[in-house]
């Protein structure tokens, strides 16, 4: 499998990371899977609520579970197709907690991968060459497998996608907390029951 990320879910994910050098930034990567040509294409990268610390970062459960139920009901087609995180000066790895939540990810959507990045460098020097992430998968032996990846150039799809994800930053940061409490009310599903449809609408390959 290859990754296929396009431009504005790059720029969201290193601008989240960005955000916060002293402590881990986690969000969900949002997209859909090519099987002809195996290739998981990332579209989006949102983020939301977390607890985070210099070494640890944790998405909220309601995120996932809101994204989910906001996907099926706005963007027919996208899914949930993995997570980013930083790791602010400290290289680019899944560390053993990291491993966990990629193996729960692949349980909901096997093709699901994990985007470190490390934003420290390219915070002070502003280069591109600075810019550091890597995309990772777990292969069936449970190897940490880097995956290959490449900047989306086809025309209509970044346009799709840049359209599609400007709107989401509205959703997850713009919009006043009574927005986003209202989104809240809607999803009255608990985690376990995010994962059990996934799972139905997912079935393990
Ligand atoms: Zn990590």
């Amino acid at each position: 499998m290859r990754v296929r990320i396009y431009p504005l879910a790059l720029g969201k994910a290193v601008k989240y990371s960005l955000m916060d050098l002293e402590r881990e930034v986690a969000g969900l990567l949002i997209g859909r899977y090519e099987k002809k040509q195996d290739i998981l294409e990332i579209w989006d990268a949102i983020s939301g609520n977390q607890k985070s610390s210099s070494a640890f970062v944790a998405l909220d459960e309601e995120v996932m579970a809101i994204t989910f139920e906001w996907l099926s009901q706005e963007r027919p087609g996208l899914n949930i197709v993995g997570w980013y995180h930083s790791h602010p000066g400290f290289d680019l790895f899944l560390s053993t907690i990291d491993i966990e939540t990629q193996k729960r990810y692949q349980m909901m959507f096997p093709k699901a991968v994990a985007m470190v990045i490390d934003p420290l460098k390219y915070a002070e020097t502003r280069k591109l060459a600075d810019l550091k992430f890597k995309i990772f998968h777990i292969d069936r032996q449970g190897r940490i497998v880097p995956l290959r990846v490449s900047i989306g150039i086809h025309r209509t799809k970044v346009i799709e996608s840049t359209i599609k994800g400007m709107d989401t930053v509205d959703l997850f940061y713009i919009q006043p907390p009574e927005v986003q409490e209202e989104y809240k009310q809607k999803s009255t599903d608990t985690l376990t029951d995010v994962f059990k449809k996934l799972r139905k609408k997912f079935p393990p390959l």
